[in-house]
């Protein structure tokens, strides 16, 4: 189970960042997620209830939010990002060049949390 093992990960940033704050409540967690990744938000906020309860987080509600994923130009080493939903083919925008790597691979960054 995917998604059990990445919230519980969230779970644990989250609250780390909450007691440096000395929160009393975690209300919204806003997770930035890859589209490469197949994360399913639906089953996230699943687990995330399950893994946070008794804690200061539960009921939290999670907003994702996905990333286009970055690629860089191995011809003049820009950097971009574009989202593969829209396009078939990766070129450069500032060479034209068809020959980029992927550079971004994490698969979700917890970006903002909301507490009280
Ligand atoms: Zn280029």
């Amino acid at each position: 189970m995917h998604e059990l093992s990445i919230t519980s990960a969230i779970l644990k940033t989250v609250l780390r960042h909450a007691r440096r704050q000395r929160a009393a409540r975690v209300h919204r967690i806003l997770l930035v997620v890859s589209e490469l990744s197949d994360l399913q938000p639906v089953w996230m906020q699943h687990y995330f209830d399950r893994v946070s309860r008794g804690s200061i987080a539960e009921r939290a509600r999670l907003e994702i939010e996905h990333q286009a994923p970055q690629f860089a130009c191995n011809d003049c080493s820009a950097g971009f990002a574009v989202s593969l939903r829209t396009v078939d083919r990766v070129v450069c925008p500032h060479c034209g060049s068809g020959s980029c790597t992927l550079t971004r691979r994490a698969d979700y960054i917890v970006e903002e949390i909301e507490v009280s």
